[in-house]
């Protein structure tokens, strides 16, 4: 006896699906398993698609999306105001912060009167989506097309950035502004 079971099809591709009684020889399983070796053993001799990293590192795309970055301006100063706007437009709700008022005589430390006293991404959160970035009125935040990933650990507290890896650092930030000038 066979009770046929109606499908639903969102992909316009629609299948019927018989449950029926198997056979004595179903039940052995052999014919399965044997037509399951020969599967495997055909992708023995199949080109390797895996990669083995860290020893092999695989082509980065031209549109790549690395590791976020903290700007600075071309006086060192940092650009984020702290305004909260990368951490809305997240998907993934990975950016945390915390903001604070900058005080007299440090001007030249931040660009703006308020700026981020915390400020944190959780990279295990993360789906480097880019949305941070394009949320972002101050170009204080951006995806660096630097090759540099974030590194494997153990601990999950590692994966949480803080300012101290998220922040451009300084001598960049001089190069960079050295470079303007020079165009
Ligand atoms: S890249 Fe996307 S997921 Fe990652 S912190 Fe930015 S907005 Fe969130
Ligand atoms: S990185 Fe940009 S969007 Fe995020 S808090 Fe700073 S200024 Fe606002």
């Amino acid at each position: 006896m066979s009770t046929a079971i109606q499908s639903i099809s969102l992909s316009g591709k629609k299948k019927e699906v018989s449950k029926k009684e198997m056979t004595f020889l179903e039940r052995l399983y052999l014919i399965a398993i044997i037509k399951g070796l020969i599967i495997t053993i055909k992708h023995l001799f199949r080109k390797k698609i895996t990669v083995q990293y860290p020893e092999q590192v695989r082509q980065f795309s031209p549109v790549y999306r690395g590791r976020h970055m903290l700007k600075r301006d071309e006086q060192g100063r940092e650009n984020c105001t702290a305004c909260g706007l990368c951490a809305l437009s997240c998907p993934a709700e990975a950016i945390t912060m915390k903001a604070a008022e900058r005080k007299k005589g440090e001007e030249h430390l931040y660009r703006e009167e308020k700026y981020a006293e915390i400020y944190e991404i959780n990279m295990l959160r993360c789906i480097f989506c880019g949305l941070c970035e394009e949320a972002c009125p101050k170009d204080a935040i951006y995806l660096t097309i630097s090759k540099e990933l974030v590194p494997a650990n153990y601990d999950r507290e590692d994966f949480i950035f803080g300012k101290d890896k998220l922040v451009m650092p300084l001598e960049m930030a001089i190069k960079n502004a050295q470079l303007k000038n020079a165009n």
